[in-house]
């Protein structure tokens, strides 16, 4: 298991493995969160039950990025009804020892939809 939570403790998620690799997006939103995502299985991930929780969905509609009302910390993003069933948690929010030995790619989401490396 691997837990995270935002700087207030209002909102946690917990997920059974780590991902393979944790990514960097270089997309319009992403590049401003300053995001380290990493991809989970949505059905065997928890996440706390909040009124903190609020969400930003992206012009198109396709994914809603969560974050803390209190203290502002990204937590996950998620696609919506009839984009797939995707997550990726924002490992800022882990121990970082935990993570440290994960390898850090850089995903070009503001343009080629890639891997640079
Ligand atoms: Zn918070």
């Amino acid at each position: 298991m691997i837990d995270g939570a935002c700087h207030c403790g209002a909102l946690s998620w917990r997920t059974p493995h780590l991902p393979e690799h944790l990514a960097r997006c270089t997309c319009s939103v992403c590049r401003r969160y300053g995001a380290l995502w990493g991809e989970v299985d949505p059905a065997a991930t928890e996440l706390s039950k909040s009124n903190q929780a609020r969400e930003y969905l992206t012009g198109d509609k396709m994914l809603a990025f969560v974050f803390c009302g209190r203290c502002g910390n990204l937590s996950h993003w998620r696609s919506l009804p009839g984009h797939g069933d995707r997550m990726k948690l924002n490992f800022r929010l882990a121990d970082p020892e935990r993570i440290r030995d994960l390898h850090v790619r850089t995903f070009d989401g503001a343009d080629t939809w890639r891997y640079l490396d």
